[in-house]
């Protein structure tokens, strides 16, 4: 492919994907193909010899398609939304035709900077608190429009100190500025991030121990090390444990499915009678399966006096603290060594981009930092260097796409595609608390509304066979409490009332059939 076809073919490829979007609701939601369907219509090896590119996306329409599960289409309300948006694409093809790998600074030093200073402004668009920010002498949050920097009325925690930033005190700035060690970087999931949080706190557990028990080895401390999460937690927690060779304690939930700081006092209480040594706890704000919220208050609390790292995962929910009415999810995040969300999921990013923030950017670099000469540079000492804050060395410049959706959208913009998906979670419950049938299970409070037909969980599991199996919408399962829920997220980026009205009636089509059906 020479330039002059480059022009013409990216022109039409950018037809098809608009042409995708616009019809995307003629397609079924989910595609009606056996596991290894693709081996028989491809061939065997690769081509020889070059091909016609409109053979090419000919076989795009008749082999692809229809193996494909359409995320972006309005019948889609499974797992969490998957970001889109056409600024998102642009910032994707920009980055894919720059074709940079910006694993330091001096690999690109646009890369790098554009990465910290996006982190800096989805910080401060979610409110934040100010120790995971870079600190800007020059901000003055408290004067910000819908960015106070005051989640909380706490004044007796560490989260007074962190507000204090916006205080006008030059000598107080100049101390702060010097003391500041919290930033953000973007890695490719937030199961990435997890991982990466799990393996600073490790280091930063095991570095301790050694210090206080120098008798102590390394593996005794690692076979002794305890993670402790909800049992609602992303299943991510517990892959992380697997990698990072500890424990992870899978704590039960209240009624409220949100992990409290008893449960995990008592757990930790225990282990340490045992002789184990915890070292991590990671909360959810936005379970994945129910999108309920532990209580970060109580547990930060009891991280701070038991030493031990405290990690936020806030993949889906984070995106909501952008608008005000939803900060006081976070309540307690002040206490957090790291959180992360994925603006790939409800931020109108297309995958990947997901932010992490550390209180302390030296607990990572300890942890994962590797230096041969070939990477090394002369502005290391004063330039962030990415690879030190991840697994990967190789990173895609994601932050473009960060910046060309948040400028073409404003804040403003993103803060109403929020908003309408709340409402629409609304729209959709009321619908559903008028069927006597169904029961609606835990607080719809964002996106993401739970139910279940009235009686056995095998009837609720019966229901979301036939509606999948049926192409016409397509949801996912979760167990929650012995009960198993269907989850309905609001998904699609331009979702409407009609669209909330539509799914509500083929669920009540179905659940017709499956009551006729099964209930003796
Ligand atoms: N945490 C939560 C709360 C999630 O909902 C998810 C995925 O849906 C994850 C973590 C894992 O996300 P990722 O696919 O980016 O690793």
């Amino acid at each position: 492919m020479d330039d002059a076809e480059f022009r013409r073919r990216g022109k039409e490829m950018v037809d098809y994907i608009a042409d995708y979007l616009l019809h995307i609701s003629d397609r079924r939601v989910t595609p009606e193909v056996e596991p290894g369907y693709l081996r028989s219509m491809l061939p065997k090896t690769a081509p020889e010899k070059s091909e016609n590119w409109d053979d090419i996306m000919q076989d795009v329409e008749q082999a692809i398609m229809p193996g494909i599960t359409h995320w972006q289409h309005p019948r889609f309300h499974a797992y969490f939304p998957a970001g889109n948006s056409y600024p998102s694409i642009l910032g994707e093809m920009l980055s894919a035709g720059l074709g940079i790998v910006g694993f330091s600074w001096a690999a690109s030093p646009a890369c790098t900077e554009l990465e910290t200073i996006m982190l800096d402004w989805i910080g401060r668009m979610m409110s934040l608190p100010v120790a995971f920010l870079p600190f800007d002498p020059h901000q003055h949050y408290k004067d910000s429009d819908d960015s106070s920097f005051s989640q909380t009325d706490d004044d007796d925690d560490e989260s007074s100190e962190d507000r204090s930033v916006g205080n006008d005190d030059d000598e107080h700035f100049e101390q702060k500025q010097v003391e500041h060690i919290g930033g953000g970087v973007l890695l490719g999931s937030a199961s990435e991030c997890i991982l990466v949080a799990m393996l600073a706190a490790r280091t930063k557990k095991i570095t301790s121990k050694r210090q206080s028990d120098p008798l102590m080895e390394d593996g005794q401390i690692l076979a002794r090390l305890v993670c402790y999460t909800s049992k609602l937690a992303h299943s991510c927690v517990e892959k992380a444990g697997l990698i990072a060779m500890v424990r992870v304690r899978q704590l039960a939930v209240d009624e409220h499915f949100s992990l409290r700081g008893k449960t995990l006092e008592e757990s930790i209480r225990a282990d340490k009678e045992k002789g184990l040594i915890p070292f991590l706890v990671s909360g959810t704000l936005g379970t994945t399966s129910c999108c309920s919220y532990d209580n970060l208050k109580e547990i930060g609390e009891i991280c701070q006096r038991e030493e031990l790292w405290f990690h936020v995962d806030g993949a889906y929910a984070g995106s909501a603290f952008i608008c005000e009415e939803y900060r006081y999810i976070m309540e307690g995040l002040q206490y957090a060594d790291s959180f992360n969300t994925n603006p790939n999921k409800w931020l109108l990013m297309n995958f990947d981009c997901s932010c992490f923030w550390v209180r302390d950017k030296f607990a990572l670099i300890n942890a994962m930092s590797v230096d041969p000469l070939y990477l090394q540079h002369k502005h290391a000492q004063q330039a962030v260097d990415y690879r030190h804050w991840g697994v990967a060395l190789s990173r895609r410049f994601r932050a473009l796409k960060l910046w060309f959706t948040i400028r073409s959208y404003g804040i403003e913009g993103l803060r109403h595609y929020i908003r309408e998906h709340c409402r629409l979670a609304k729209v959709f419950e009321l619908l559903l608390s008028a069927d006597p049938r169904f029961d609606i299970i835990g607080d719809v409070t964002l996106g993401l509304v739970c139910f279940r037909l009235k009686g056995s969980n095998k009837l609720s599991q019966k229901l979301l066979l036939s509606l999948n199996d049926s192409g016409q919408i397509h949801m996912v399962p979760s167990m929650v409490n012995d009960l198993y829920i269907i989850r309905f997220a609001v998904c699609a980026k331009h979702a409407t009332d009609d669209d909330m009205h539509v799914a509500f009636h083929v669920i009540q089509e179905h659940a017709d059939n499956v009551i006729t059906e099964y209930r003796v």
